[in-house]
């Protein structure tokens, strides 16, 4: 079982609960608009860069030169967007918090889910995995083995197990791992998840 990245996760997540520190930080109501725009506007000019360099990157004849700009912009301006992402959705979260307003609870936000989505499935195992290709190889969070056969595709947020024909994206992962449902998974990973 997937014990071990239960503990991780929980360890992770608890270090914080929202509603408590907003109690002891007032000041949070005025100075959490700020931060998200602040964001907001990294947010865009990262959106414009990567814009920018994929219109260059897709003159270049060399499949090979084309397919390492790809990587490189995905390990760089990419992951950075997605870290901004993850923290306007929590910073969003924490500002009804702080105002005093219900948390939805029916529906879980756009911005939520896509920040769930975005969270690296690698981080979130928290294991070894090693490269192979295009892919990262590593021991499967669903069952017992020796051998790796559980493979992550980055380009995607995808994994799956070739060992026990399960995977999915990070939040089917992380509903699996967590017998849990769709919303409390998009909490967890989206870091909103401490109710
Ligand atoms: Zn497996």
């Amino acid at each position: 079982m997937a014990k071990n990245n239960d503990n991780y996760y929980w360890k992770d997540s608890n270090k914080v609960n929202d509603a408590e520190l907003l109690q002891v930080f007032p000041e949070a109501e005025q100075i959490i608009p700020i931060l998200i725009d602040e964001l907001n506007q990294k947010q865009k000019s990262l959106n414009e860069i990567i814009e920018d360099q994929l219109a260059v990157i897709d003159k270049d004849a060399d499949e090979m030169s084309r397919w390492f700009w790809r990587r490189w912009l995905a390990v760089n301006e990419i992951d950075e967007l997605s870290v901004i992402n993850r923290r306007i959705a929590r910073l969003k979260r924490q500002l009804r918090i702080a105002q005093g307003l219900p948390l939805p609870k029916g529906a879980l936000s756009d911005d939520l889910i896509a920040a769930a989505k975005e969270v690296p499935i690698k981080t979130y195992l928290d294991r070894p995995f090693k490269r192979s290709g295009s892919t990262l190889t590593g021991l499967c969070p669903f069952h017992e083995e020796r051998t790796p056969s559980f493979h992550i595709y980055p380009d995607q947020n995808r994994g799956w197990c070739f060992g026990c024909n399960e995977g999915g994206d990070v939040i089917f992962i992380a509903m699996k791992l967590n017998s849990c449902g769709f919303k409390e998974a998009v909490l967890m990973l989206s870091g909103g998840g401490n109710e």
